[in-house]
């Protein structure tokens, strides 16, 4: 009788192992499952890491950006450039430089290889990597690109500003109004991107540059070094500068790649960003 009670405890008993072990093998099973399918998702998504067309709106909220993938460093002939790097300092009739605003410590040398004009040849030297990148890309090209002028200190573009509004003057553009009509081609000093080392004239600053190779070179390839033609007729109203095909700002590559493609003027761009 005692041996009998005991034979049926220890089936009992191990029935109770058996369903315990299926219980546990089946827990591991999930667990397999749902680590294989996880695994499965996370190699799709890594498959393709540009594809964001999936994501929808909705799927974005404002606390989950979708990460940039582009690379922060890309390749333009020998140079390793930084492409997020930017510039978007504005600088204009409404933002005129600091009294005491000085760039000069920062200031590099170009070399005259890719310059035509010994007067003004200095720029930022943040920008000149891009500036030789670009230069010689052009001459690989076959085009004949060279910077004309780049940094002007205050007292230079003095010196040009004057000149302008005796030009406007010596036209029969009445006093009172000569140095206004001269802003709109000559910045005024204090308020010119050219002060800043960010900024460059190509080849010739006048309007037959458009009807260069130089200029048909810039308006493809200048963004992927970083550069807009800074001052269009269309934006004219924005930025009080006249259409100058030959003037060309670094604001970086990525930024200058979406400011060419939005289609907007360095002004409308920053204000869009704030
Ligand atoms: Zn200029």
């Amino acid at each position: 009788m005692k041996k009998e009670r005991t034979r049926r405890q220890r089936a009992i008993l191990r029935r109770n192992l058996f369903l315990a072990a299926c219980t546990v093998v089946l827990v591991l099973l999930i667990l397999l499952i749902v680590e294989v399918i996880r695994w499965i998702g996370g190699e799709k998504a890594g498959e393709k890491p540009q594809d964001t067309g999936s994501v929808t709106s909705a799927d974005v909220t404002p606390e989950q950006p979708v990460a940039d993938t582009r690379p922060q460093f890309v390749t333009r002939g020998n140079h390793t450039l930084d492409a997020t790097y930017t510039e978007l300092m504005i600088v204009n009739a409404k933002n005129p430089l600091p009294d005491d605003y000085s760039i000069e410590s920062e200031l590099v040398e170009i070399d005259p290889k890719y310059r035509n004009n010994n007067n003004v040849y200095r720029i930022h030297k943040n920008v000149y990597p891009y500036i030789q990148a670009m230069v010689e890309a052009a001459q690989n090209d076959g085009v004949d690109l060279k910077v004309w002028s780049p940094y002007r200190s205050r007292s230079v573009q003095q010196t040009l500003f004057q000149n302008q509004v005796n030009r406007q003057l010596a036209n029969g553009v009445p006093a009172d109004q000569a140095e206004e009509k001269a802003a709109t081609i000559v910045a005024r000093p204090g308020t010119s991107e050219h002060e800043t080392g960010l900024a460059a004239d190509f080849n010739r600053a006048d309007d037959a540059f458009e009807k260069t190779p130089m200029y048909a070179w810039m308006q493809e390839h200048a963004a992927d070094y970083g550069f807009i033609m800074r001052y269009t007729r269309e934006k004219q109203p924005i930025t009080g500068v006249i259409h100058e095909s030959w003037h060309y700002r670094f604001v970086g590559i990525y930024t200058a790649q979406e400011i060419k493609a939005s289609g907007l003027c360095l002004e409308e761009f920053v204000a869009q960003k704030k």
